[in-house]
């Protein structure tokens, strides 16, 4: 405690006037001098030298002194949730930290500590103590903001994530949550009240089993990408991260889960793993190639060795894709640029073709292969100098290392 004694004794209290200060408001003063004392402890040290009342505090007026009480408020407000790390944040009257801010100023002092910092600690200290669990201030899992002029704690759940890849084995399911396009999600006859364009999607089905344990007031599906919605997503499927808002429980049997949405028979995940907010970002940006399983009709037909000898010579050529028809009404009409890394035949029967292609993120696969009307350049269509219509397209790998 030297040198917080040592740091006291060159203010002139007297400065202070006639204002009374609480240990902690005392102490608080050098509060980042020297380490492992509180600032209760601080203050009793420094008030040896300096000759200043103790009560009624002048900066604080007592709050110093409800921190047990306050921990058992957040503790009570805590109950309902399920966590393992947490935070506390608070709110100071704007007039306190004024008062404390005018007599630094007044005093010339330059290590001391605002009544948040304290506030804060001191809660979270209690808190830890009394629930047997981490303070985490970088990622809690929630947070408790005491607001100490209304004694009232506001609880902040942050997201639980979960990590995994799924497949999609029906044709007309979308990713997310489609609204219906004439209502906007409201319920129409459209869409015979539901309020969207399809019964359900990969994110519902995902989502409705996961929450059926955590509990939580909404979800959210981030994939690496997407298929259309009439494209199926096999092989080792896509990589996603459900995210489950205010979540009431973070631990419970994930394989049971799994299972339940195995089970769907539209939507399967090989597993579930915890991820953090972190990891969203990252996943959605990460633009790998994909390989896709094409059935397609020719009008006319086409002779497998004409077919054999046409797609290398594709694989080759950059590829100028006008924004397609099918989706111009919602995004910019730009032109892209991709290529398709491989392509094979791998079989032919009458008018219809099987193909393998593996292309670049963001390649319109679809139009690539019919042109989309001179759109996209060179097509499929284009050097056969025939018809071509996609009757499947199934995403048979997303090559996300
Ligand atoms: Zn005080
Ligand atoms: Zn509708």
């Amino acid at each position: 405690m030297d040198e917080v004694l040592a740091a006291a004794r060159v203010v002139d209290f007297s400065k202070a006037g006639e204002r009374t200060l609480c240990d902690a408001c005392l102490g608080r003063l050098f509060g980042k001098v020297g380490h492992g004392y509180t600032n209760e402890a601080r203050g009793r040290a420094v008030r040896t030298i300096a000759p200043l009342g103790a009560d009624p505090c002048w900066i604080c007026e007592g709050l110093t002194s409800r921190y047990e009480d306050l921990a058992d408020l957040v503790v009570r407000q805590l109950e309902p949730w399920e966590f393992a790390s947490f935070c506390i944040g608070s709110k100071i009257d704007p007039e306190v930290a004024a008062r404390e801010e005018s007599l630094w100023a007044e005093l010339s002092l330059s290590a001391a500590e605002p009544l948040k910092a304290e506030v804060n600690r001191e809660i979270g200290k209690r808190v830890s103590e009394r629930l047997r669990k981490e303070a985490d201030l970088a990622r809690p899992e929630v947070v408790a903001v005491v607001d100490t002029v209304f004694d009232h704690v506001d609880v902040q759940v942050n997201p639980l994530y979960l990590r995994g890849r799924y497949r999609k084995l029906a044709r007309g399911v979308p990713q997310t949550r489609w609204p219906c396009r004439r209502c906007m999600g409201k319920g129409c006859a459209r869409c015979g009240g539901t309020g969207k364009m399809y019964p359900t999607s990969v994110e519902e089905v995902i989502a409705a089993e996961v929450m059926r344990d955590s509990g939580g007031t909404g979800h959210a599906l981030h994939g690496m990408g997407r298929e259309d919605v009439d494209a199926r997503m096999i092989g080792r499927g896509r990589p996603f991260i459900v995210e489950i808002k205010e979540p009431r429980r973070r631990t419970f049997d994930l394989a049971a889960v799994v299972a339940r949405i195995n089970g769907s028979g539209t939507v399967e995940v090989d597993g579930l793993v915890p991820a953090r907010g972190s990891d969203v970002v990252p996943l959605k940006e990460d633009r790998v190639p994909k390989t896709y399983r094409i059935l397609l009709r020719m009008a006319p037909p086409v002779e497998e060795a004409k077919l054999k000898k046409t797609l290398p010579v594709l694989v080759a050529e950059p590829i100028a894709q006008r924004t397609p028809e099918r989706v111009v009404h919602r995004r910019a009409d730009t032109t892209r640029h991709r290529r398709l890394l491989a392509a094979e035949v791998v079989g032919v029967e009458g008018d219809r073709a099987e193909l393998r292609v593996t292309a670049e993120a963001g390649t319109y696969v679809k139009e690539w292969v019919h042109g989309d009307h001179g759109r996209t350049r060179p097509s499929l269509a284009e050097r056969l100098d025939v018809a071509c219509e996609v009757l499947e397209l199934d995403v048979l790998d997303v090559h996300d290392g």
